[in-house]
């Protein structure tokens, strides 16, 4: 049996997503003209409340594109040191948008208002850069699956209406959070300025983000996207397995919630293992003992089937997904348990 749990990108579309993909009807979607793809951006616009959605072939590109969207050259962006903006978009805001970061050091890659506000340079004083944009990650990558309460979310967006500044949502798991702590997406809809979402995550689609916003802010995205190179013509064929992933796909992913919590308790019963991290969603990060390798935890159950990643140094990670079966974990909670070093 091979087990892949280093990321939740890892699924492959499940026949009936395939036979979705299939019977799409298309078009040259740079005219505007492929019916699903233009389906499926009113239907996740709707579902937010939000006026317009544009399709992007990956989030880094939507992110990439709400930073350039709400920022001139020289601002800074305030968010959490462990962001997904920051860390792992390959240098991409400064290199697209000529900005610079202010990191705050969150918990568990979450920030508070009061972290922000003190955050925010003073615009009179033209010697620092210009504060113009807060970026929220929910769930946090990094920060191993946590999740903001709205209450926070919405002081959050107060100091960004006192002080001018845009509200930008990285949404890559965003389902998981509206799952684990029974939110709805207009809550969110109403809060940020923009908000990117992913489909090829937690919904088991093989690729797919959209951004969404008002409408003349995502007008303007078209020409940042094609900037980038994010045109794409009957991308129908994908927009459908977005489509079948939002009427399928979501309400499960508190199965995945629920062998992840299963894994982090059997972790916690592992005497190599020193440290769990609360598990909120469908990642689990911990450490085992001081003495023992990152490596060797890796490679010991990589003979035994079961593929984990290492996060950074100490920490290692582990993400349940759509094709994470309940045989497979049973597996796997029973390997942990034999384990040892
Ligand atoms: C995966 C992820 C993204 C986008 O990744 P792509 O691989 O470019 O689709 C953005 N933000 C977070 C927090 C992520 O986990």
């Amino acid at each position: 049996m091979e087990i892949n749990l280093i990321s939740d990108t890892v699924t492959k579309p499940t026949p009936e997503m395939l036979q979705a993909m299939f019977n799409a009807k298309v078009g040259d979607d740079v005219f505007k003209q492929d019916p699903t793809v233009n389906a499926f951006e009113k239907m996740v616009a709707d579902l937010f409340g939000m006026e317009a959605a544009l399709f992007f072939p990956t989030g880094t590109m939507a992110n990439q594109t709400a930073i350039k969207l709400n920022t001139n050259p020289g601002d800074q962006i305030i968010c959490d040191k462990w962001s997904h903006i920051h860390l792992y978009e390959s240098g991409g805001a400064s290199a697209n948008s000529g900005v610079n970061f202010n990191l705050l050091d969150g918990n568990r890659g979450m920030i508070t208002a009061a972290q922000v506000k003190e955050g925010i340079n003073d615009p009179e004083f033209y010697h620092v850069p210009l504060s113009k944009m807060v970026g929220i990650e929910n769930t946090t990558n990094k920060g191993g699956g946590a999740c903001y309460e709205i209450e926070e979310l919405q002081k959050i967006k107060q100091v960004c209406v006192d002080h001018n500044l845009k509200y930008h949502l990285d949404g890559a798991r965003l389902w998981n959070a509206m799952i684990a702590k029974k939110q709805q997406p207009k809550q969110f809809g109403q809060l940020f300025d923009t908000i990117s979402v992913c489909f090829s995550k937690g919904l088991g689609a093989p690729i797919g983000s959209v951004l969404l916003s008002d409408a003349e802010t995502m007008h303007r995205a078209l020409r940042i996207r094609k900037i980038f190179g994010g045109n794409l013509r009957q991308s129908g064929y994908l927009a459908a397995a977005g489509i079948y992933a939002l009427q399928n796909n979501i309400n499960r992913l508190e199965e995945d919630h629920r062998r992840a919590k299963e894994l982090g308790t059997q972790l916690e019963q592992c005497s190599w293992v020193a440290v769990v991290e609360p598990v909120e969603t469908n990642i689990v990060i911990f450490s085992p003992q001081p003495h023992i390798e990152d490596k060797i935890v890796i490679e010991k159950l990589k003979q035994k089937g079961i593929s984990i990643s290492i996060m950074s140094k100490g920490k290692l990670r582990i993400v349940t997904h759509l094709d994470y079966r309940q045989v497979m974990h049973e597996y796997v909670l029973e390997t942990l348990e034999k384990i040892n070093f």
